[in-house]
């Protein structure tokens, strides 16, 4: 057990060294991709393997084609590559270990010719190909755009408290069934209970496209800027929520960091009026991608003021703002979509060009997910 931990703080002391023995040469982002190819790999055997653990039937698409195995092959083989020249340029060897360890795994497990292995019936619960694409999906996204234009440029992307966040990250894409089934009980109890909707849901059915995507917009930050609000006004439900502003440093990841109870809540009630108003689906299904991209934009650590856009659409400057640790930033800038809200609701903060000087709550939140969870619970109300 001694030698396991040795190896994970090793791990993470190298994954987070500083940035002289990060410089290219030393095997440090050769030994980085070299985990990232070898654990994505892992996810697609795994979830070739045991098809119960995909949760997405969205992505049978990317489960059934073609070239999936031959990717996967050369995701492995590049993970293998890269993981010997990191151990061959780096003098402490626990990233390209780690990536080996990794690829290994997926190799036994069957690699690029990995047949279904049904067990029992893992349920709803994993949701392991959502993870992986998400993760590259959005890591893709914001990883350079946090590099290439930066508000805080000596911030790294394995910054304190990463690993926190990144495994929010993890429990929120894999549990993405289990949030969406407790999610979805509100909404068919609306749908089951009250008959006059039809009328609405068809009135809205009738609407283009685009006024309806416009429509799931407002309604969603309508019920969303309320819901946050009581929030931060209950103090019990404050507990829960503090979890998200514990975070002190801000950046794409940041915006994972949710207590579970909060996420299926908030879900719950947001998607009420997308569910329960007949949306078309794919309008349901675009609003979810767009608000998954969004809620990272408004976290990362980009730069650029935006006053005039700001006043309008939400902004990463404006969501900052939520979460600025100074007095006048208190309870301010609840809207995920529009300002107006907060403008309308008088709790819009918008200094123009200015930033808040630092992250956080005033109250000593724990560190880790599970002291996290429990916190709410624990937590001496004042
Ligand atoms: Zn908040
Ligand atoms: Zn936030």
């Amino acid at each position: 057990m001694a030698a396991k931990r040795g190896f994970w703080d090793n791990l993470m002391r190298d994954l987070e060294a500083p940035v002289a023995a990060r410089g290219f040469g030393t095997g440090w982002f050769s030994g980085f991709f070299a985990i990232l190819l070898a654990a994505v790999g892992l996810c697609f055997v795994a979830a070739l393997r045991w098809p119960a653990l995909a949760a997405m039937p969205e992505l049978d698409v990317v489960r059934s084609w073609s070239g999936l195995r031959p990717l996967i092959h050369a995701t492995l083989l590049g993970a293998y590559a890269l993981a010997l020249v990191s151990l061959m340029l780096r003098p402490r060897k626990a990233l390209g270990f780690a990536a080996l360890i990794l690829a290994l795994g997926a190799t036994i497990l069957g690699g690029a010719a990995v047949q279904p292995h049904e067990t029992h019936d893992w349920g709803i619960f994993f949701g392991i190909d959502f993870f992986a694409v998400n993760m590259i999906a959005t890591g893709l996204m914001f990883a350079p755009l946090e590099r290439v234009f930066p508000r805080q440029a000596q911030q790294r992307l394995f910054r304190s408290e990463w690993r926190e966040d990144l495994f929010y990250f993890l429990v929120s894409s894999m549990m993405v069934q289990v949030i969406t089934f407790l999610a979805l009980a509100p909404s068919s109890y609306v749908n089951a209970r009250f008959g006059w909707l039809d009328s609405a849901q068809s009135a809205v059915g009738s609407l283009p496209w685009v006024v309806q995507f416009a429509l799931a917009m407002v309604l969603t930050d309508l019920a969303q800027y309320w819901f946050h609000r009581l929030f931060h006004t209950v103090p019990f439900l404050w507990g829960f929520h503090a979890v998200h502003h514990s975070a002190k440093t801000m950046d794409w990841l940041a915006g994972a960091r949710m207590h579970f109870a909060e996420i299926i809540l908030l879900r719950g009630i947001t998607s009420l009026p997308l569910l329960t108003l007949g949306f078309a689906p794919s309008v349901m299904q675009a609003y979810v991608g767009m608000v998954y991209v969004y809620a990272s934009l408004v976290h990362a650590n980009v730069r650029g003021d935006f006053d005039r856009l700001g006043k309008f659409i939400v902004t990463p400057r404006f969501h900052h703002w939520h979460h600025g640790i100074e007095p006048e930033a208190v309870d301010k800038n609840f809207a995920i979509h529009f300002p107006l809200l907060d403008r309308l609701f008088g709790t819009y903060h918008f200094p123009e060009g200015r930033w808040p000087t630092g992250y956080g709550v005033p109250e000593k939140v724990p560190d880790g997910y599970l002291a996290q969870l429990q916190y709410p619970f624990v937590r001496k109300q004042s």
